[in-house]
């Protein structure tokens, strides 16, 4: 438990939290709709500060940060809480375990660990970093004084406070939009008004120098729509421009929506094909082993530059400044040992 920063008093004991695009107002003894703020006699709370529900070493791949430093080790980890209510949450038991619990570790002893694990960097997973940026910053602040990476896999519900905030310490994000950023389904299925934050998300993120891959969660029937993919693509495009990759994942069945069957792998090789049509460089299809579209193709001469089987990078055909090895294409990929300046 730590007083919150991201916050504001607005008179008669109220607060205002700003880390989220919720915006929570809540009177003294009130928590947010994350379940981990909390007003206590005026004052903002973070009652996951130092209290952490999961620990794991995952690969840099299934993040999925794909265009950075791959076959990196990633050392994970989540809070309880979410400003989300997804019916379809993989993590549930932990996002909608609306109060605190976990192990209870420093800030300094994550990075140890971290280094300890021979870890590239930390990520915040699992649950929404956002709700628990305070802790976040802390941790990321020593990572990146001591050679680490820092990422966020996020809904992109950060305030311009929180993304100031992640100015001090985040290196790249992966923000995950869901069932093609249907207003319907994001209010059905996620209990939130709209995606429209996100873009705005995207444009902060980027403006902040922060490397940004997207994902979209593609749910058969309730969110695959073709108008609402082309709709979600061209805000993209609008604001963060067509070298942004973006993934296809596949729902596989979880929590509330036991009964909806796995996403078509054709479903989403069709959202693979529009996004190209679009302009995109780099589309890819998440959660299906072995597909064709989890590789990187050259946007200038086609070849297969990056070659991927499930969470591990098996072949790269890019010179260390990330240029295609056949036409000499900069994709902007971020290998180890470039000469120019590597992300902090
Ligand atoms: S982080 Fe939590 S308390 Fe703050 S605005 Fe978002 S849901 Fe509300």
């Amino acid at each position: 438990m730590k007083e919150a920063v991201l916050y504001e008093e607005i008179g008669e004991g109220r607060v205002k939290c700003t880390a989220c695009w919720r915006y929570c107002i809540l009177k003294p003894g009130q928590t947010g709709f994350c379940g981990v703020r909390t007003n206590l006699d005026g004052k903002l709370y973070l009652s996951v500060y130092g209290l952490v529900s999961a620990m794991h070493v995952d690969p840099i791949e299934k993040k999925p940060v794909l265009h950075m430093f791959p076959n990196s080790r990633i050392f994970s980890l989540s809070t309880t809480g979410c400003n989300y209510a997804c019916a379809y949450c993989q993590n549930w038991d932990i996002s909608q375990r609306r109060k605190a619990e976990g192990t209870e570790i420093t800030p300094e002893d994550v990075v140890d660990e971290a280094i300890r694990l021979k870890c590239r960097g930390i990520a915040y997973t699992y649950n929404e970093p956002t709700i628990f940026m305070e802790f976040a910053h802390d941790i990321g602040v020593i990572a990146r004084k001591k050679g680490l990476i820092n990422i966020f896999v996020t809904n992109g519900f950060e305030t311009d406070e929180s993304i100031a905030m992640a100015k001090d310490f985040l290196t790249a994000a992966t923000v995950d939009f869901k069932g093609n950023a249907g207003t319907q389904f994001y209010r059905k299925y996620i209990s939130v008004p709209s995606a429209e934050p996100i873009y705005h998300t995207l444009e902060g993120f980027r403006k902040a120098g922060i490397h940004l891959e997207i994902t979209d969660l593609v749910l058969p029937g309730i969110g695959d729509s073709t108008e609402e993919l082309r709709n979600m693509l061209g805000r993209i495009l609008d604001s963060v421009g067509n070298d942004v990759p973006v993934e296809f994942l596949r729902f596989h069945p979880d929590f509330k929506l036991q009964d909806l069957p796995p996403t078509l792998v054709e479903t989403l090789e069709r959202h693979h094909d529009i996004a190209v049509e679009m302009g995109f460089k780099y589309a890819y299809v998440g959660n299906v082993p072995g597909h064709r579209y989890e590789n990187t193709y050259c946007p200038g001469c086609g070849r297969v530059i990056v070659e991927r089987n499930v969470f591990r990078t098996t072949k790269i055909m890019l010179t260390p400044e990330g240029e295609c090895i056949y036409c000499g294409y900069p994709t902007g990929i971020i290998l180890e040992g470039r000469k120019s300046a590597p992300p902090a």
